[in-house]
């Protein structure tokens, strides 16, 4: 029987990209909705017309011990999440409830519903659990690069409530010996990336300029210094960390950094514009307090689950501009 997945945080970047690879591998997968109309879903149903939906929301627990009761997942990817930092300044609590709390409530839902109680951990047949947890979570890095092991020190509401997740991820696998483990996902972007994250602005940005749209790009900071990855290279590490023989955390990265400056003289350059030109820096733009640099020693996902990055740096930003160029091109302005 074709195993299932069940995907919170489906209509975003990387619930897509790891429903058509889950679909690729053969799964049944299940996606995790709210219940209202939203546009984001009907985008999803065009885009993956083989999942299925289930209602649920990471805010209310009994939704989502009915979504694990319904589904009867092997598989279950907590991806769901407030996930924009500046956003979580503005609405940190339910920053807190969503991406920090929805993590108990998911983690609670597979634990009643696979029957495990403290005296009787370790169910046969038990539920797998990924929790995306994030590079931000190291904030103010004590080293460099870092390690599964380098300590936490979140600079935002956001990276806060991830590291709460984190934590209680590893906590149920202790406690109750879950399956349960987290990937420390650095920044990964692509063409379907949110037009607030700072590659896809840029992109869009260029695309705009060189179509004649606009002729500026207000950015806050261009020094931080961020490890810039593909989506889809991420979401296979995902699906190998549930699949490896013992659970265990892994960082997931490319190993090398970039600035935002070089970011945005690669997108111009991809467009054969200069970007001196165009770039406003707008003190708005900065946060309350920045991550000034990551950059990830992803040695052990290597070694241990063979997963390698596939898109240069480049490669990435180059994909970016084209498809923001067709898709402005097709009166598409997201
Ligand atoms: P994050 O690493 O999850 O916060 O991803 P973002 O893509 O939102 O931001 C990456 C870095 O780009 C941060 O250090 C931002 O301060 C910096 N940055 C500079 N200008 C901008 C901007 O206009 N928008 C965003 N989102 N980030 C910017």
């Amino acid at each position: 029987m074709a195993k299932r997945a069940l995907v919170t945080g489906i209509t975003g970047q990387d619930g897509s990209y790891l429903a058509e690879h889950l679909l690729s591998e053969g799964y049944d997968v299940w996606g995790l909705v709210r219940g209202q109309a939203n546009p984001r879903v009907s985008r999803v149903r065009k885009l993956l017309q083989d999942v299925q939906l289930v209602r649920g929301d990471l805010l209310d627990q009994g939704s989502l011990i009915s979504a694990v009761e319904k589904v009867r997942p092997d598989e279950v990817y907590n991806l769901g999440a407030i996930s924009f930092v500046p956003m979580s300044w503005e609405q940190a609590e339910l920053t807190a409830e969503v991406t920090g709390m929805g993590v108990l409530r998911m983690l609670e839902a597979i634990r009643v519903c696979s029957g495990i109680t403290a005296s009787r951990g370790s169910a046969a047949g038990q539920i797998r659990f990924y929790q995306a947890s994030s590079s931000e979570m190291f904030g103010q890095v004590r080293e460099t690069p870092q390690t599964e092991s380098t300590p936490f020190h979140p600079r935002s509401p956001y990276g806060v409530a991830k590291a709460y997740g984190h934590f209680l991820t590893q906590n149920y696998r202790e406690s109750y010996g879950m399956f349960a483990v987290s990937g420390i996902l650095f920044n990964h972007e692509s063409p379907r990336r949110g037009a607030e994250f700072v590659t896809r602005k840029v992109t869009l940005g260029v695309a705009r300029i060189k179509l004649g749209l606009a002729t500026e790009l207000r950015l806050g900071n261009l020094e931080a210094r961020r490890d810039w990855g593909y989506a889809g290279d991420y979401v296979r590490a995902m699906h190998l960390m549930l699949g490896a023989g013992d659970p265990e955390d892994y960082v997931i990265g490319t190993g090398r950094t970039r600035s935002v400056r070089e970011l945005v003289e690669a997108a111009f350059t991809a467009a054969g514009l200069d970007w001196e030109q165009h770039v406003v820096c707008d003190q708005n733009l900065h946060r309350p307090a920045e991550v000034d640099l990551l950059c990830a020693d992803p040695k052990k996902a290597r070694t241990q689950l063979g997963w390698e990055p596939t898109v240069s740096f480049e490669e990435l930003v180059a994909m970016m501009v084209e498809a923001d160029l067709r898709l402005l091109a097709d009166g598409h302005d997201p």
